[in-house]
């Protein structure tokens, strides 16, 4: 994997190579950290890179490690900042992926979230395409659960609780689907392995609440801006049952990394005319002008590097 050349590391700028942790570190041993996902777009035309509602994602990460029990002197707008000094430092003309992520840094052993340091770091990479298929995704539903927000925060980003995501992941992928939908404890869909999910009925959108233990998800929160202020259209947050999936007139599902992946099967039953819909489609074509400072109404979701 193309990685950055350079990495923010214990409070500086150093090449990735010295960016190194011990093995006897909390975070690792525990998976006692909380991290981000964010992108940055090359616009051809401005000859610029701009970073994807950096302060959104800074909040959620500055909130996920107040859960965790962090504490820490940066705000969003110094972590902003930070972040495009690392970029900076690359001198990127290409789309790239940032992990910004706060860590117990503490050495050796104890479970526990109290007396102990925190530490901030950050790489970032070369990044163009998450999914292989994001416009006929086929489905099944994950005989794996949803962690619970009585568990591990699950509005959180936190390190440990993506082992869920991994197990959902490699079982979709090995049983030869490309994604999962993720039950709750109460049966509802709650997401996938790392996207929110939504699907329409008769021209309602339709996505799980945040308190169905999802992800707090800044496409989601985008996506529903749109479909309302660009699109006209009702969006309801309510819950999904598993069977709604296949009688939806059309399915997609967000996520930083995905963006707006338009799913047409699941389980092998086709969800609509089994091929992606209008309402899909609009939205990604939008989104796409959005992501790529391209629509001016937006303009305040593109940070300029
Ligand atoms: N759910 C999970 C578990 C995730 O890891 C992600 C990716 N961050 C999402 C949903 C989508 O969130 P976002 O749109 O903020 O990337």
């Amino acid at each position: 994997m193309d990685l950055s050349k350079h990495a923010f590391f214990e409070g500086k700028i150093v090449p990735l190579a010295d960016a190194k942790i011990n093995i006897a570190t909390h975070g690792f041993l525990y998976g006692t950290a909380v991290f981000g996902g964010i992108r940055g777009y090359w616009n051809e035309e401005k000859k610029r890179l701009f970073v994807f509602r950096p302060y959104d994602h800074y909040r959620r990460l500055l909130h996920s490690a107040h859960m965790m029990a962090m504490s820490t002197s940066y705000d969003e707008e110094s972590l902003i900042e930070l972040t495009l000094e690392v970029l900076r430092a690359d001198n990127y003309q290409q789309d790239v992926y940032m992990r910004p992520t706060f860590y117990k840094s503490d050495l050796g052993i104890g479970v526990r979230l109290h007396d102990l340091k925190d530490e901030f770091c950050l790489f970032t990479m070369p990044y163009e395409k998450y999914v292989k298929n994001d416009t006929n995704a086929h489905v099944t539903i994950s005989s794996w659960r949803r962690i619970d927000d009585n568990m591990i925060p699950a509005r959180g980003k936190v390190a440990g609780a993506y082992a869920n995501s991994a197990l959902i992941k490699t079982d979709a992928n090995r049983a030869g689907f490309d994604e999962a939908l993720v039950l709750d404890q109460n049966g509802h869909i709650s997401e996938g392995s790392a996207m929110n999910v939504f699907m329409i009925r008769d021209g309602v959108v339709i996505t799980p609440p945040v308190t169905d233990n999802i992800l707090e998800g800044i496409t989601r929160k985008s996506a529903i801006e749109l479909l309302r202020n660009e699109m006209g259209l009702q969006v309801v947050e309510r819950s999904i049952d598993r069977t709604e999936v296949s009688i939806a007139d059309e399915f997609f599902m967000t996520g930083t990394a995905a963006q707006i992946m338009a799913v047409t099967k699941v389980d092998h039953r086709p969800i609509g005319r089994g091929e992606m819909g209008p309402i899909t489609a609009k939205l990604r074509d939008l989104y796409d002008g959005v992501l790529r400072a391209k629509n001016p109404k937006y303009a305040h979701w593109n940070v300029a590097v």
